[in-house]
């Protein structure tokens, strides 16, 4: 693949290079194809097929905030768009918005930001530095007694930044919270100077500030810097699998879950086009028992879930038997902690058969929402309907499957896995199309435009729909004074300018 060449002017990269330091200022091939897209279906596709256009022109690596500042200041002067780069794992296209009307784009890897800072062990409160990633921080906070408990799929690679800059939710978000409740305190470096928001324990001086950061997936600046909630590392943790006869029964256990305040840490609950999925990928000899248990009790096609209590060791125990009491009243079955502990080691690995299901010409993709528990089902057969019309073939149906992972009082999130026969004349077309119709079907019946991957460039087209043309307004306003020329992130959240 051929890169195409630079579009950064000679004196921005001296520039550059005089704030972050020579071995800090990329402008190869490699580097910029790595932060020049994420890992969406799309952004998968395009390199696959050779397409290597909308590159960032250089990779800037800062070590500070203030470099960050003088970075941005520089950009301002040389009419340059900066892409925040965390750890590269967004699937709403929010690293590939290239440089919108401005001359050239760099993106801004904040690797180097990544150590920790104040820990206030006493207050349960952790500085650290955006570019640091999840593993790192949480192996930290170990020593200390302590965890942030935030464990998306993506936990891997992706960032404390990228997580607050997308409003991230975690396969433990359902107990812990939404990486939203974790954050107490962003540092945020803006084309017009520093802006701290967060006052813990609380504020009520005026609207949050706070709130209008996390999210801005970089359209305000770069954070380079978050004070996080921890808290105590869990002294126990028990998982465990149950059954339902039918998604609907399964959705009103959780409810009923979650209206008593019974609700565990982890919630995951699979469709039966997801649990039938799963045990055929489980294979063996358990996998195998545990489809013939389900039969026996009228479960051959019915929905698993599982649950997951963490704590100190008595109330995890008080939790999770008054949690079963509720749950066999709701038909559930309790299937066991084998099947909780299956899930547990393999959470993050889904996302790898991915790569071999594209090799042999499929189409596979994921579509997330969430819906009140009023619209839950709506939403849901609206979903499928639409993904299953607009991917079938004449003699073929995709597979479309759902899970639950987040679970609140109000309602719960809703996850698609859709796997197809790609149509390699127009691969492209093909997923949008779906994706369109299937974002027009859920927004209809009263689901949210996104629950946890943010808007990038995938969603803009629908934002005006989701919080309204004031509220689009509102968010020009904010960005129009801390980036008033318009470089941070140009075409994401408010999509092409
Ligand atoms: C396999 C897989 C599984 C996933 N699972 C989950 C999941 O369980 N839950 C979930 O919520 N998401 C998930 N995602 C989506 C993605 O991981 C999240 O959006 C994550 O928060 C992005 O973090 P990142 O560090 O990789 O950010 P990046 O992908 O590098 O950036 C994401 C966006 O944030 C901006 N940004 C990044 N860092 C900063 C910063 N410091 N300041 C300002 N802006 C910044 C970028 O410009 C970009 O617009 C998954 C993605 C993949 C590929």
């Amino acid at each position: 693949m051929t890169t195409a060449a630079t579009r950064l002017p000679d004196s921005s990269s001296a520039a550059l290079i005089a704030i972050v330091g020579a071995d800090n200022v990329c402008t190869d091939g490699p580097s910029r194809l790595r932060r020049g897209s994420g890992r969406s279906y799309l952004d998968l596709i395009r390199r696959r097929g050779g397409d290597v256009s909308g590159l960032p022109d250089a990779v800037v690596l800062p070590g500070s905030h203030d470099e960050v500042l003088a970075v941005l200041g520089r950009c301002v002067d040389d009419d340059v768009a900066v892409i925040p780069f965390g750890g590269g794992t967004s699937v709403v296209g929010g690293l590939a918005g290239g440089a919108g009307e401005h001359r050239a784009v760099i993106a801004v890897d904040l690797a180097r930001l990544n150590s920790i800072g104040a820990i206030d062990a006493k207050s349960l409160l952790v500085t650290a530095g955006s570019g640091l990633r999840a593993p790192e921080f949480e192996s930290r906070m170990a020593r200390y007694g302590l965890t942030l408990g935030h464990f998306p799929q993506s936990y891997e690679f992706a960032t404390l930044g990228g997580y607050a800059a997308t409003r991230s939710a975690g396969q433990a978000s359902t107990g812990y919270g939404r990486f939203d409740d974790l954050v107490a305190g962003v540092r945020l470096a803006t084309p017009v100077g520093t802006w701290k928001v967060g006052r813990p324990p609380a504020s009520a001086a005026g609207p949050d500030l706070l709130g209008l950061v996390l999210g801005s997936e970089g359209t305000f600046g770069v954070i380079t810097e978050l004070t996080l909630r921890v808290r105590p590392a869990p002294e126990a943790k028990h998982y465990e699998g149950w059954s339902f006869r039918s998604l609907p029964r399964a959705l009103e256990g959780l409810r009923q879950l979650a209206r008593a305040g019974m609700l565990p840490d982890i919630a995951r609950l699979s469709d039966s086009a997801e649990t039938r999925a799963n045990l055929v990928l489980a294979g063996g000899s358990k996998a195998a028992a545990l489809q013939t248990l389900l039969r026996a009790r009228g479960h051959g096609s019915g929905c698993v879930l599982i649950l997951g209590w963490e704590g100190d060791n008595d109330t995890v125990g008080v939790r999770r038997r008054a949690a079963g009491a509720l749950l066999r009243r709701c038909e559930a079955v309790r299937l066991g902690r084998s099947v909780g502990h299956s899930w547990l080691a393999n959470r993050y690995s889904g996302p790898y058969v991915r790569d071999a299901l594209l090799d042999v010409g499929l189409l596979v993709e994921t579509l997330e929402t969430a819906a009140t528990w009023s619209d839950w089902m709506d939403v849901y057969d609206a979903t499928r309907a639409a993904l299953t019309d607009s991917l079938s073939t004449s003699d073929k149906k995709p597979l479309v499957m759902c899970h639950i992972s987040h679970v609140y009082p109000t309602g719960a999130s809703m996850y698609f896995t859709v796997v197809a026969d790609r149509d390699d004349d127009r691969p492209l077309q093909q997923w949008l199309l779906a994706k369109r119709a299937a974002t027009d079907a859920l927004l209809v019946r009263g689901g949210g435009l996104t629950h946890h991957h943010a808007v990038g460039i995938d969603h803009a087209p629908w934002l005006s729909q989701e919080i309204g043309d004031l509220g689009v307004a509102v968010l020009h306003a904010v960005k129009d004074q801390v980036d008033p020329t318009g470089i941070c992130n140009p075409c994401v959240l408010f999509g092409q300018p």
